[in-house]
């Protein structure tokens, strides 16, 4: 059987434990089969440790220059970006009106709401009995011309009582008759 021996594991190997290679002397690679593949896995290692590194040092200097660029492009555009931004906001302040405008009565209802949580005159209610109070009253405001509110029959905050908000505790009355009324409620 043809040996041959490999200087780097220091064995003297049959022919099959190398690789052929017309160039070198026997027609065989210097080092036997596991060697060359340990070898070559090393030098894999070795070398994709540097072009981590490299890439991670061209990835960091395009961070630098896209964050000049951004802000170098930020600096030219600052009086064009502030109006942008000022033209969003006061589009999304607009939509915002428009909608409140619109739903009035949903508006009034949440309102209301809100006021009896902040007074504790809260009552797990149902909003969209109490809603239809809110739209009746804009119904006959806009129909008589009179403007008309929903009323806590007892005021939410009243001197001696605390009404609560919930449908029961609801009426629609003129403005003037509400503002008349005020938070005086007389227990009968
Ligand atoms: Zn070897």
């Amino acid at each position: 059987m043809l040996e041959k021996y490999c200087p780097l594991c220091n064995k003297t190997l049959s022919f099959e434990f190398f690789t052929k290679a017309t160039s070198e002397k026997h027609g065989l690679a210097p080092y036997c089969k596991p060697c060359n593949s340990f070898k070559n896995k090393a030098q894999y290692l070795k070398n994709k440790e540097l072009r981590m590194a490299k890439a991670q040092e061209i990835r960091n200097a395009d961070k630098e220059k896209a964050r000049s660029i951004s802000r170098n492009s930020y600096q030219k555009n600052k009086e064009k970006i502030s109006e942008r931004n000022k033209l969003r906001k006061e589009k999304i302040y607009a939509a915002g009106k428009a909608y409140r405008e619109r739903n009035i009565e949903k508006m009034r209802e949440k309102y209301a709401l809100r006021r009896s949580i902040k007074q504790k005159c809260f009552h797990l209610a149902d909003r969209s009995k109490i809603l239809d109070f809110y739209k009746k009253a804009e119904f006959l405001s806009k129909k008589t011309g009179i403007p008309h509110e929903v009323d806590h029959i007892i005021p939410l905050k009243g001197e001696k009582v605390c009404g609560l908000h919930w449908e029961g505790n609801l009426q629609v009355i003129t403005r003037s008759e509400n503002r008349s009324k005020s938070n005086h409620f007389i227990i009968q």
